[in-house]
């Protein structure tokens, strides 16, 4: 018997170059190759006599051949093969096009199984390009059901199909993970008839079952992974903070906190009077305050003299939440700086000197952060803004420079209730449902092109109010095909011809952090009236006195991250609106965009995408730090993700984090699914 993790090369007809096929499709071992599963299914298994063939109907008949095949060169490019057969009770002309190859393999009076649709004419029946295989062919194309998988340049599903095979019959398929009677409850069937029965069903009905089985799996293992995560964590002890006096905090406050926010900040001070590290995702809309709840978090930390690292998905984010940090924790003589990828050496080394001596309590940064020669005197505390953009492997990368900090999570992303517990079932949540008083909605429409004088009379009305406006495009530069507004080429025309009184400022992702940083720190100054942009601005950055956002082409954009760039207004206390422009006329568009302008509930927002888009696009694939499942899919299994997360959670109640025999290929199957995970990030 051979192992899973035995080379794919141990097969028959495998060699260096059809191993190079396979390497292109990430297959290397047996266990890869039995876990290439088919994309989908022919069912060939009907076997029925000629005069039984209906037209559009593929079926399989077994045939003898009655002549030999003829073939007539018609043109250049055009050769047609013809040849009878026939069955007890018919007879039948089958046509090959440009296919003689195979064709003239038939050989006259000897019996096949074809597999093939007659289609009907004046003349009488006729069949073109059926498949065919002898009697005794190995592994049979026909009389079954066929599995289609995904395929690469040079290699045949023919190919695949027998490498396959062989593979499953020299060695057993992963080993059962699913205990007996999690299988009986949720009708899942036993691990070697799925992974036999993936590859080769008896029928459609057994391929769904299989399917099933091995989705349920898949999940289960996921969720198993985070219980487990969260297992262990729950037994790390870190000391518990003695000081929770948060009064000279709120004292500084130029507002009181939200109710969401005060009980985000009880259960945070909770948790960090437990002594166990704190894994908690705070979640709110856009506006909803987070990052006053995560300075609340900051300041209890360094009341207890530890340190705090505030983890931001861009340098403008950052630098804005170095900014109002500051300005808040100055005063209370809690020194914060920042460490970005844009910093000179001599900048970043002296940042890290401090971090590394405990002379700073606080630092604000960038993926900067998790590189090596970042180094606490104490870390305390880790927060992740915007954590969609950070997977479970960055999370756990920051916490391993502590001695088990507490971590804080922050989302701006409405996720679907079913997903979070996918992507967050190792953390702990608060909800932030309520935006800080005085915030009206954001007023939004969606126009087309006719509105264009309307809505420059309306940037200038804004203007002219004091107010500043932001024009999102959805490219950098012009794009000739597309036909997309480019921010660079929008923000010049409407300085020449448009606004030539207004100042207009641009920014995008190709500029350098620096001349972002300048451009960004400019507007919020109000030093520039418009300010047209990319997508740079979606996350985060505050400007209160913006009161206005045009996106164009708005149809380009999900709507999720339509709600997140319209999150960019509304922040201060002027009425905000927001308009969308779209060329598009498409029905479907146009009900996805105009359910953005009946609603500002991200959550609602949220669900309408996930619908709408699914949940690769939801997240933006690489994003959301997800493993790539191999069977499972998002935004068709939600019901089975149910059932397994249910199972899970049972099963980690019976083992628990023991050493049952059972826990061990489990545990192997996580550690694999995860160090996958990691691999879809970087
Ligand atoms: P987000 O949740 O999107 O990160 P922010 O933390 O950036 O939101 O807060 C948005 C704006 O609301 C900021 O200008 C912030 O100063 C302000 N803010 C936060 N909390 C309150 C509050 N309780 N009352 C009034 N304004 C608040
Ligand atoms: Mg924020």
């Amino acid at each position: 018997m051979a192992k899973l993790s035995d080379p794919i090369t141990l097969l028959k007809g495998v060699g260096p170059a059809r191993a190079k096929q396979f390497a292109n499709l990430n297959i290397f071992t047996l266990r890869d190759l039995i876990c290439h599963f088919p994309r989908g299914y022919e069912d060939r298994t009907r076997l029925v006599p000629i005069e039984k063939l209906a037209v559009d109907e593929p079926a399989c008949f077994r045939a003898m051949v009655m002549n030999t095949p003829r073939t007539s060169h018609i043109r250049k490019g055009l050769d047609i093969t013809k040849v009878q057969v026939a069955d007890h009770t018919a007879r039948l002309t089958l046509t090959f096009f440009n296919n003689r190859f195979a064709a003239e393999q038939l050989q006259y009076g000897a019996e096949y199984i074809f597999y093939g649709a007659v289609s009907g004419d004046f003349i009488g029946y006729n069949m073109t390009n059926p498949v065919f295989e002898p009697l005794d062919s190995r592994p049979v194309t026909t009389r079954r059901v066929l599995p289609i998988y995904p395929l690469t340049a040079g290699l045949s599903n023919a190919a695949v199909l027998k490498a396959v095979s062989q593979a499953l019959a020299i060695c057993d398929p992963p080993a059962e993970i699913l205990p007996e009677p999690v299988r009986q409850r949720y009708g899942i069937l036993p691990a070697e008839r799925a992974y036999t029965a993936i590859h080769a069903p008896a029928s459609m009905a057994e391929a769904e079952l299989a399917k099933k089985r091995l989705v349920f799996e898949e999940f289960f293992v996921f969720s198993a992974g985070l219980s487990l995560m969260r297992a262990a964590r729950a037994e790390k002890r870190t000391e518990a903070y003695p000081n929770l006096d948060m009064r000279p905090f709120y004292g500084v406050l130029p507002f009181t906190l939200t109710q969401a926010q005060k009980r985000a900040v009880e259960d945070i001070l909770l948790d960090f009077g437990k002594g166990v590290p704190m894994n908690r995702l705070v979640q709110g809309d856009v506006g909803s305050g987070k990052t006053m709840v995560a300075a609340a978090a900051i300041y209890c930390a360094a009341g207890n003299h530890k340190q705090s690292a505030l983890m931001a998905p861009t340098e403008i984010l950052a630098e804005q939440h170095y900014e109002s940090l500051r300005k808040l924790l100055a005063p209370l003589g809690i020194p914060v700086a920042l460490l970005t990828g844009s910093q000179t050496a001599k900048q970043k080394r002296t940042v890290r000197e401090q971090i590394g001596s405990g002379e700073v309590q606080v630092v604000v940064g960038t993926h900067a952060l998790l590189t090596e020669d970042t180094q606490f005197q104490d870390l305390g505390l880790v927060v992740a803004d915007e954590q969609h953009r950070f997977g479970v492997g960055q999370r756990s990368k920051l916490s391993a420079k502590g001695e088990s900090p507490h971590l804080l999570v922050m989302s701006a992303t409405p996720i679907p209730r079913t997903l979070a517990l996918l992507m967050y079932g190792d953390l702990d949540v608060s909800i932030l449902d309520e935006l800080p008083p005085g915030r009206e909605a954001v007023d939004t429409f969606l126009v087309g092109e006719s509105y264009r004088p309307r809505i420059n009379a309306f940037i200038r009305k804004q203007v002219s109010e004091g107010h500043q406006c932001f024009v999102v495009c959805p490219a950098v530069e012009e794009n000739e095909e597309l036909g997309l507004k480019a921010a660079t080429v929008w923000a010049e025309t409407l300085q020449k011809t448009v606004f030539p009184d207004l100042r207009i400022a641009l920014l995008h992702g190709q500029m350098k952090g620096a001349e972002k940083e300048a451009a960004m720190a400019s507007f919020a100054r109000g030093e520039a009236d418009v300010m047209v942009a990319t997508t740079v601005i979606e996350v985060g950055v505050d400007v209160p006195n913006a009161t206005l956002m045009v996106i164009e082409d708005a149809d380009r954009f999900g709507l999720s991250q339509l709600h997140q760039l319209r999150g960019r207004v509304g922040r201060g206390k002027a009425k905000s609106y927001c308009i969308l422009t779209s060329h598009n006329r498409n029905p479907e568009t146009l009900q996805r965009l105009k359910a953005l302008c009946k609603t500002t509930d991200g959550f609602k927002i949220a669900e309408e995408d996930l619908k709408l888009r699914g949940p690769g696009d939801f997240f933006g694939s690489r994003q959301s730090g997800l493993p790539a499942f191999r069977v499972a899919d998002l935004s068709f299994d939600l019901a089975t993700l149910k059932e397994a997360q249910a199972a899970s959670a049972e099963w980690i109640d019976t083992y628990g984090t023991s050493d049952a025999p059972e826990a061990a290929a489990l545990r192997e199957r996580i550690g694999e699914l995860f160090q996958r995970a990691e691999g879809t990030m970087n």
